[in-house]
């Protein structure tokens, strides 16, 4: 299993970092070891005192696939879940300053919080309009719609089935919307898609 990442994918959130709006999708991974699941507590690890929230829209692909043409993209995947890509943004800059890979700032230990549950696309009815968002102590800090996306789904799986075969179980994080900020000890994350809370967890 692998996590895919979609980098920059909503033109708000790409400006609030001060990035360039992409022409292709940006992509990274993190290791199956950086699953958080289970709602269990995310702990702020030593080497970062800057580590930021980032809920996303995550894809479970359901059958193997390479070079995936974008029309037939929506047979490799049946449902949605929720996850926040956990970011150690001041390690992240100085590697990104440096020119240097992400790795260590965002697939770290636990750094992909993901809901148990997933729900059905059909749900939905249109996947490219689908609402979702993060709560911290009961007040909304992002609000989400898959309308947004530079790059929709289907465009994602198509282009990341160029250079990644796509197997059962892989995850794709399909970006993050603005408004991503710090998290501290005690915080209460709760995210929900399309008014379904998937998450409920802790910072510690
Ligand atoms: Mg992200």
């Amino acid at each position: 299993m692998k996590i895919i990442c979609v980098g920059r994918n909503y033109v708000a959130h790409a400006r609030e970092l001060n990035n360039e709006i992409p022409t292709e999708p940006v992509i990274f991974m993190k290791p199956g070891s950086a699953l958080l699941r289970n709602n269990d507590p995310f702990f702020i690890p030593e080497f970062s005192n800057e580590i930021h929230f980032e809920v996303e829209l995550v894809v479970r692909i359901n059958r193997q696939g390479k070079y995936i043409e974008k029309r037939f993209a929506h047979r490799y995947y049946s449902e949605i879940g929720l996850g926040i890509d956990f970011t150690a943004r001041d390690l992240q800059a100085k590697l990104k300053e440096k020119g240097l890979p992400w790795e260590k700032a965002k697939g770290f230990d636990k750094s992909a919080a993901l809901s148990n549950t997933f729900l059905p696309k059909d749900k939905f009815g249109d996947i490219n309009s689908v609402k979702f968002r993060l709560d911290i102590n009961g007040e909304t800090v992002q609000e989400g719609d898959s309308s947004l996306m530079i790059f929709p789904i289907d465009e994602i799986i198509s282009q990341v089935s160029k250079y990644f075969t796509l197997r059962i179980g892989d995850l794709i994080y399909t970006g993050t919307p603005a408004g991503v900020g710090p998290v501290k000890p005690g915080d209460h994350l709760e995210g929900y898609l399309v008014g379904n809370k998937l998450l409920d967890f802790f910072i510690k």
